[in-house]
């Protein structure tokens, strides 16, 4: 472990340990998903859409009740050309307000978490599942995600991720049309949907803040990011 990634996991909280037993041995391989990947498709017609026109696809949906309390919509950020995409749930406060993914306290921690492994912010690609902000950070309603996440398979299918990270529990059951628990859906990879692009679940920086405890097991799925990039 280098001296960057030492004072990244110092700023997350993680204390250095070593598993007696390797990380790969806890992992299933994408042949052994039994989650079903039905993301919904219908309501738009955005297959043809490139990354601009999206944007401002976005930027004018009214599509759900979502769009009359947001102060702005928020698309996504990171590089078109990033390996890696991290999916969270939805805009919370700062969010709306500032019109990018995962940005205040949760945010630095996912970005102390990429820079532990090595990554920065601005080579990975991030979005959420809802592109608008959920009236006092409620969860999304099912008819909101039927009707925003074909923007979602869009992003997806224009950046073309060799993986793609789930974090929180929402973004996992709305990615994997599942209700498991994250406890049971964390250390097994998925194909997204009906694609090939690999998808791991892993902590939602909000939790990890309340609950430090899991830091540990998050850095574990971080470093196995890195494994599965390599
Ligand atoms: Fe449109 Fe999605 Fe915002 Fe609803 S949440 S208004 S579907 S962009």
């Amino acid at each position: 472990m280098n001296q960057t990634s030492s004072y990244y996991l110092d700023l997350m909280g993680i204390q250095r340990w070593k598993s007696r037993e390797t990380l790969s041995s806890h992992w299933s391989l994408p042949g052994d998903s039994v989650l079903p990947n039905n993301l919904p498709l219908d309501g738009f017609s955005i297959d043809q859409l490139d990354w601009d026109d999206l944007r401002s696809k976005v930027a004018e949906c009214t599509a759900c009740d979502l769009c009359k309390t947001r102060k702005q919509t928020v698309f996504g950020v990171g590089s078109l050309q990033a390996k890696l995409m991290i999916v969270g749930e939805a805009p919370g406060f700062y969010e709306d307000a500032q019109g990018e993914p995962f940005v205040g306290k949760a945010g630095q921690l996912l970005n102390a978490m990429l820079q532990a492994i090595g990554l920065k912010r601005e080579e990975v690609y991030i979005a959420n599942v809802l592109k608008c902000r959920p009236p006092n950070n409620r969860d999304p309603a099912p008819e909101e995600v039927v009707k925003c996440t074909p923007f979602l398979k869009r992003q997806v299918a224009l950046l073309k991720p060799k993986l793609i990270i789930a974090l929180g529990r929402h973004a996992a059951h709305f990615l994997l049309d599942t209700h498991e628990s994250l406890s049971k859906l964390r250390n097994k990879m998925y194909a997204y949907a009906t694609t090939e692009v690999p998808l791991i679940v892993s902590y939602h920086p909000a939790y990890l803040l309340r609950n430090p405890i899991d830091k540990k097991h998050a850095y574990q799925d971080w470093q196995k990011v890195i494994e599965l990039l390599q």
